[in-house]
């Protein structure tokens, strides 16, 4: 969620991070995205399971058993965090479906994220992406309501889901009950136009349609989120005035983020502006020298390393295509006995999975700027339509081109 802001290229550390990227706890992958949990996800299921397991013993009234409230709350916590990271995939998949790649989803303290990995290119698929989690949402809430109808009847039901105390009800539509009216909590608040939340996502892409303008459409949704910023930490003071820590503090630095967020998502906007209209091709230098991936170590550091002084080139086919990328860290790590037997092609960080290292040169600028490897890289390759390596994009040429006052996008 946070890029580097280092203007510095210290691209020799970076491609060696390209392989593990994000920080955190891989669960598990699907389709090619990492699924991840962030070690503040562990606060919040530890207080969720905590304040869970008092509602199932209020809910299920006296005469229940000691443990079942915990197991219950335990089962409960895991299926909250199962729809939240459905409603993550609902936008993870769409955006695929796009042709926009998905760096990863991540758990937090604040739920879950889906990272794209640029931006969307029209209100309409800006639309079906930012919809397609709060539609998942609500077919999750469905879902446990119909079943939970269906085992109990809907008055019952009702009351469960309304979380009134002591009903007396069976565990099974408890569990459900409470589900069904945490999802369309998550629905409620997920809808609020206040960008960067779905809600003002959906009211981003209306206004991209209406007026045509990703940028201005971008400042207005991210002014939303901002006010509803402020309301949030108007209401986390007031629930620290009436005593209450936890939701105060949370409320507050939820606010705070939402607000952050939306303040660089109006930053990132007038850069994009100042950018309209130039592509990668116009700022690259043409014909940069690469590295055969069929070459030795020993050619790579005499011919390349030693002469230009790079922290790292690219590396190519036969037929020019860009493979990965080889830093001068990596092959200075290697024994000298070895460089003249060992293969560039074993020791390059290889292009793909997480790692995106090159960009089409007919794209825009706006697309390279987007790229969190840009500033961490220093720079990226440009190829042609098949994927042939035509020219280096280097971070310091993206920032002249923005002029004295170019700052990085926070990202
Ligand atoms: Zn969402």
């Amino acid at each position: 969620m946070v890029g580097s802001r280092d203007r510095r290229p210290s691209p020799v550390r970076s491609v060696a991070m390209g392989a593990t990227g994000q920080g955190g706890l891989t669960l598990f992958r699907f389709r090619g995205i990492r699924v991840s949990v962030d070690y503040s996800w562990f606060f919040v299921l530890f207080l969720v399971i905590w304040w869970l397991s008092g509602f199932y013993r209020d809910v299920l009234g006296p005469g229940t058993s000691d443990l079942l409230p915990y197991l219950l709350a335990l089962v409960s916590a895991l299926l909250f965090f199962a729809s939240i990271l459905l409603h993550e995939f609902g936008h993870a998949l769409v955006a695929l479906r796009n042709g926009i790649g998905i760096d990863g989803i991540t758990l937090w303290l604040f739920g879950g994220v889906a990272r794209m990995e640029r931006d969307t290119d029209s209100p309409g698929v800006e639309f079906r992406v930012a919809v397609a989690g709060p539609l998942v949402t609500l077919a999750i809430a469905f879902i446990c309501t119909a079943i939970g109808v269906a085992l109990t009847g809907p008055e019952e039901f009702r009351r469960a889901a309304l979380t009134e105390g002591n009903t007396a009800i069976g565990a099974v539509p408890a569990v459900l009950g409470w589900l069904a009216s945490i999802n369309i909590l998550v629905l409620i608040f997920n809808l609020v136009p206040a960008f960067p939340l779905d809600g003002g996502r959906i009211a981003r892409a209306i206004a991209w349609k209406k007026t045509g303008n990703r940028a201005s459409a971008t400042r207005f949704a991210a002014r939303l989120g901002q006010i509803f910023a402020y309301v949030l930490m108007g209401l986390g003071l007031l629930s620290l005035i009436n005593g209450n820590v936890v939701g105060g503090v949370w409320l507050g630095v939820l606010g705070f983020i939402l607000n952050s967020s939306a303040k660089a998502a109006v930053a990132q906007s007038k850069v994009a502006s100042k950018v309209e209209g130039i592509s990668v091709a116009d700022l690259m230098d043409p014909g940069p020298p690469v590295i055969p991936a069929s070459a030795k170590l020993a050619t790579a550091l005499d011919d390349f390393f030693n002469p230009y002084g790079w922290p790292w080139f690219a590396v190519t086919d036969p037929d020019g295509r860009f493979l990965g990328l080889l830093a001068e860290e990596t092959v200075r790590n290697v024994p000298p006995a070895q460089l003249e037997t060992e293969l560039v092609a074993d020791h390059m960080a290889a292009d793909g999975g997480e790692a995106h290292m090159a960009i089409k040169a007919e794209a825009p600028l706006e697309d390279a700027l987007d790229r969190e490897e840009l500033p961490r890289l220093g720079g990226l390759m440009a190829v042609d339509s098949d994927g042939r390596v035509v020219g280096l994009l280097t971070a310091q040429a993206v920032q002249r081109s923005m002029g004295a006052d170019g700052q990085w996008p926070a990202v």
